[in-house]
């Protein structure tokens, strides 16, 4: 089988969440069970194609090589000539449309131009999403896609890609469509349209494959979700278990392993100097890494800021994203100084010593499609604190049920508050707290497990 991977955002090319970890660790994760891949996403200026090696095939494209042998190409064109993946600061550029479009026409087209006959094309959120709509609407009568198949995978149903209804002029689909295919009260939907017309749906985890058909976590589209259905398959997923590992992690001041028990004091001590914390080994330290975003719990934290800080912890926090989250950290960090540190920054290096030196990982978010960081905690023995949704359900379980995390589930200020204070308690408790860090590094969410099961989706698809 070829199978290509059709997607905005790759690591390490190009990253702003979990999607690029996934379209970067996956195709190698398959390629070891010896499936035939290969990549494509748009080349960003930002992309430094010296060091990865890429090379002018075309006048518009470029091409590396990762793993044994995955071709990457490079969809070159001043649509991606600029500082951000889809916006700067003032929000989205407005023809996002027309470049994710150009994207999605050129990469079928360029699978034509080197005679890739490719069986899946594993398409990401709404950015690839017009793929499978070519296929059917403008390819659909050409024998060279006649066995190709479209998985679409939603890593975050809150990014659908709408546009006005007026944009969708600048598509090259049948008016005749856009009721059934595009249309989302009045707008443009694009995301919509590759869930309608793709082959199969995955999403990144079995409890989101679920939710999203709620009105509650749907985000509008729950509709269109529930009736496809049975054809909606959640499949976790993993981590790239050889790049985060703390026994071999070369960001980290002290590497260690889960037999050593001292294995993190050094970490700690490093982040909290670094953060400017008061070095004190007793007081638990809770870190955060994440987009500063709705999403990711920071509106709860805004309430419960001030009772959690009653409690003698700490807390570090590295983030980027919206303005008035920036300022609220910046807020936080004078008035509870010695207590809340904050980076504002996209730091991938940092991010490996908040996760190696932190007691107690925060993660409230109010929905979770799947989640990296708490399965990177959990690698490095940092104890995950969630709510009790989406991935965070599968993969973190309550301690005092013999797990490995600390999780609420009611979404309220009182239950998350609680929470904190039990894992400030239970981390007094040196023995108990260690009983729930050996679970932590017992969890496996290797690539592995998960890839064999695309392996069957994909072979499932074809069939189709
Ligand atoms: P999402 O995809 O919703 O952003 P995930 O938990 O699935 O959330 O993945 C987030 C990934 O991005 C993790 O690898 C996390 O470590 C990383 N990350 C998020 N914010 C930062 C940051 N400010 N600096 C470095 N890495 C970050």
């Amino acid at each position: 089988m070829k199978i290509a991977f059709c997607s905005s955002e790759v690591v390490p090319f190009a990253k702003t969440g979990g999607m690029a970890d996934v379209c970067g660790s996956l195709p190698l994760a398959l390629e070891k069970l010896g499936q035939d891949i290969i990549i494509v996403l748009p080349g960003y200026s930002s992309i430094d194609r010296k060091k990865h090696g890429f090379t002018k095939i075309r006048e518009d494209i470029s091409q590396a090589i990762v793993g044994k042998n995955i071709h990457v190409y490079l969809i070159e064109h001043s649509y991606f000539d600029r500082l951000g993946l889809y916006g700067d600061k003032s929000g989205d550029y407005s023809d996002n449309l027309e470049r994710f479009n150009f994207y999605c026409r050129r990469t079928l087209e360029l699978f034509k131009e080197l005679k890739l006959s490719i069986d899946i094309i594993h398409c990401h959120d709404w950015q690839s999403a017009l793929i499978p709509v070519y296929l059917k609407q403008v390819f659909n009568k050409d024998p060279f896609f006649s066995k190709t198949r479209t998985i679409l995978s939603l890593h975050n149903l809150a990014y659908q890609g709408v546009f006005s209804a007026e944009q969708y002029k600048l598509l090259p689909f049948d008016s005749k469509i856009y009721l059934s295919t595009f249309e989302f009260y009045n707008k443009t939907n694009v995301l919509k349209s590759g869930i309608v017309t793709s082959d199969v749906v995955a999403t990144v985890s079995p409890q989101y494959a679920r939710e999203i058909q709620t009105k509650e976590f749907g985000s509008g589209l729950e509709g269109v979700l529930l009736a496809r259905g049975e054809s909606i398959i959640g499949i976790l997923n993993g981590l790239d278990y050889n790049y985060w590992d703390p026994r071999r992690d070369r960001y980290i001041a002290s590497q260690y392993s889960p037999d050593d028990p001292s294995y993190k004091a050094n970490n700690k001590a490093v982040l909290q100097a670094k953060m400017n914390l008061p070095q004190k080994p007793a007081v638990p330290l809770f870190g955060f890494v994440s987009r500063l975003s709705h999403q990711k719990g920071l509106d709860l934290l805004n309430k419960a800021i001030a009772q959690i800080m009653k409690f003698d912890i700490q807390v570090a926090f590295l983030g980027v994203g919206e303005d008035k989250y920036h300022q609220m950290l910046n807020l936080w960090a004078k008035q509870y100084p010695g207590q809340i540190a904050i980076q504002l920054a996209f730091d991938e290096e940092f991010s490996h010593q908040v996760y190696a030196g932190s007691d107690v990982f925060l993660m409230p978010s109010v929905y979770e499609p799947c989640g990296l960081s708490q399965m990177i905690s959990l690698r490095y023995g940092t104890i995950p604190l969630v709510y009790r949704v989406g991935g965070l359900a599968d993969t973190v379980i309550p301690h005092d049920q013999g797990g490995n995390g600390f999780v609420f589930t009611d979404y309220t200020v009182d239950a998350f508050v609680e929470a904190v204070r039990e894992a400030k308690n239970v981390y007094r408790d040196k023995s108990a707290f260690n009983q729930i860090v050996q679970e932590a590094f017992k969890a496996d969410f290797s690539w592995e497990s998960s890839a064999r099961q695309y392996v069957g989706l994909y072979h499932q698809c074809q069939k189709n």
